[in-house]
């Protein structure tokens, strides 16, 4: 299973927004896979159509309780999305940071538990809570892959580095080979602010900025009052083309990971 945290400490960014419609990107393409929402404000499976009211169990049951991943998993009903399946934050996940924080292994909680779902699915794309907080870094943690949605504007550049210095952290103690892709979001192309910051993040960190670019589409936001991934909802928009893009470069992504994962068995 290859994970994609999907992280940045600011809200509004369009976090909730690149993980769902990631998470159904990939579903598109006919792989398995895992959503899961770790923020509190529990906003995911709403683009999906799904209401999370007292969905349990969740989450939080999951890193609770030791409930599997597979019972917490709610699927959409939409057709063309089969193959996605949504753990919901749950109502007393926010509290949950609290209880477990004191616990030893805290920190690799959520990745012994995506191990032990593996098999289930493909793709796991974890949405985390706008904090650099203890289930930000457990999904830092658990990803092969975090994907930061970015927002071309002076404050927000500089608060990415903020997180680049984490990730760095998590690099050297536990989390090696994670690798980071920055995606600039909500990019206005009319707007010249936004086009010098996006090159100068361009030129400062190279190969770490996606090639994909989401650009401001209103019909994101249609989408998201209907309950429909943008990629079901208007695969023609703009904005449903990038993350379409966006979700092929993880693709590949997981897939170069997955030859030199091969080539280390077979060196070993
Ligand atoms: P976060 O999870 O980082 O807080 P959200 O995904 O909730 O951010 O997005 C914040 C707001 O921006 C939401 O109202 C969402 O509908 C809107 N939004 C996200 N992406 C786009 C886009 N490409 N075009 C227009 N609006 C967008
Ligand atoms: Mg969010």
């Amino acid at each position: 299973m290859f994970v994609v945290a999907v992280a940045n400490q600011k809200g509004g960014v369009a976090k909730t927004t690149t993980c769902l419609s990631l998470a159904a990107g990939l579903a598109q393409t006919g792989r398995r896979v895992l959503a899961v929402d770790l923020d509190p404000q529990a906003n995911l499976g709403i683009g999906a159509g799904l209401d999370h009211d007292g969905v349990a169990p969740a989450l939080y049951e999951v890193l609770t309780q030791g409930v599997r991943l597979e019972e917490a998993a709610q699927r959409p009903t939409q057709k063309g999305l089969e193959t996605l399946s949504i753990v919901h934050a749950g109502a007393r996940l926010a509290q949950a940071e609290g209880e477990l924080l004191g616990r030893p292994g805290f920190d690799e909680l959520l990745k012994n538990t995506l191990r032990t779902s593996a098999a289930s699915w493909d793709l796991a794309v974890l949405d985390c809570p706008p904090s650099l907080g203890p289930l930000t870094i457990n999904a830092l943690g658990s990803a092969d892959l975090v994907v930061v949605p970015v927002q071309c504007e002076f404050f927000s550049a500089r608060g990415v580095v903020k997180l680049l210095e984490v990730v760095e952290l998590v690099r050297e103690r536990r989390n090696r080979d994670l690798q980071v892709r920055l995606v600039p979001t909500l990019y206005d192309q009319r707007n010249a602010i936004q086009k010098a910051v996006l090159a100068q993040l361009r030129a400062e960190l190279g190969a770490d900025v996606s090639d994909t670019v989401i650009g401001i589409d209103t019909k994101i936001r249609e989408a998201q009052a209907k309950g429909i991934p943008i990629g079901l909802y208007a695969p023609k928009a703009r904005a449903a083309e990038a993350y379409a893009e966006l979700s092929r470069e993880v693709l590949t992504l997981a897939w170069s990971r997955a030859q030199r994962e091969a080539a280390r068995g077979e060196a070993a």
